[in-house]
């Protein structure tokens, strides 16, 4: 169980995060949902303890991220938004650089285990090709398996399918759902109400910093029929998009 407790994040006068709460149980598939500037990569760098919080915590199982960020670190794998590799490496490479950084007071990580990983994110066949030659997805596969190097409890993603073709965006779906399968939490942040359909038990919606609904799809539709979204849709019921929409407050493109 995670608990996000009363977190603020303040730069200068901008609140990324404005007083947000919320839990995010063990083993499901998490959405953090909202548009651009909502505070969601600043909420999972909290999370991930890239970020220090300017009031509030993040309880994980019994450790919090303030007094206790090397017990998370431990069990946490974070997929940052941007694509963190070294392209002139090849992919067994990177996997071996960044295993010497992120599983540092773990066990040492052998070329088995470096096959095994690559294996997870299907690139088992390319561990001898630099990073340089890959497409798109396989560089966002490689950065996810990166982050699952420590064998972490909880993968946090931060718009994983963004930029990706479509093949690959499936590929990534499949490959989240997997995780869920195997017992792993899953958070991910995400702008796609079909990602969100397809994937998340439940989701927290975020505008402004603000946390404007946290719940399941199902909630969130009948949060949105009982503030009677239906008027504003003559005829046709409200997808997803519309719903969240009008629970985050945002304007939809
Ligand atoms: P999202 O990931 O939902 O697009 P972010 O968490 O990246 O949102 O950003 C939330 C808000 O905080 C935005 O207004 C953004 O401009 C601001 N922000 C993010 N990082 C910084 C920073 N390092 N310095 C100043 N402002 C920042
Ligand atoms: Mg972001």
């Amino acid at each position: 169980m995670i608990w996000i407790k009363n977190l603020t994040k303040q730069y200068g006068k901008v609140k990324a995060l404005d007083n947000v709460s919320f839990t995010i149980k063990t083993g499901e598939i998490f959405g953090i949902v909202g548009p651009n500037g909502a505070g969601k990569s600043t909420l999972i760098s909290i999370i991930s303890t890239v970020l220090k919080p300017t009031a509030g915590d993040v309880v994980i199982d019994e450790y919090s991220i303030i007094k206790n960020p090397e017990h998370i670190r431990r069990k946490i794998g974070y997929v940052p938004q941007e694509i963190a590799l070294y392209s002139t490496l090849s992919v067994a490479d990177n996997l071996k650089f960044w295993a010497g950084i992120t599983a540092t007071g773990l066990k040492k990580v052998t070329s088995a285990d470096i096959r095994r990983i690559a294996a997870i994110v299907g690139l088992e066949e390319k561990l001898n090709i630099k990073v340089v030659q890959l497409s798109g997805g396989m560089k966002r596969r490689l950065n996810i398996a990166v982050a699952m190097l420590n064998d972490p409890e909880i993968i946090i993603m931060d718009e994983p399918t963004v930029g990706v073709d479509i093949k690959a965006r499936r590929e990534i779906m499949r490959f989240i759902k997997d995780l869920a399968n195997q017992g792993k939490t899953v958070i991910y942040t995400s702008h796609s109400s079909e990602e969100i359909e397809v994937l998340c038990n439940r989701i927290a919606l975020l505008n402004e910093g603000k946390l404007l609904f946290e719940g399941s799809l199902e909630e969130a539709r009948k949060q949105a029929e009982e503030r009677n979204i239906s008027s504003l849709f003559s005829g046709r019921p409200p997808r997803l998009d519309d719903i969240l929409c009008y629970l985050g407050n945002w304007e939809s493109d």
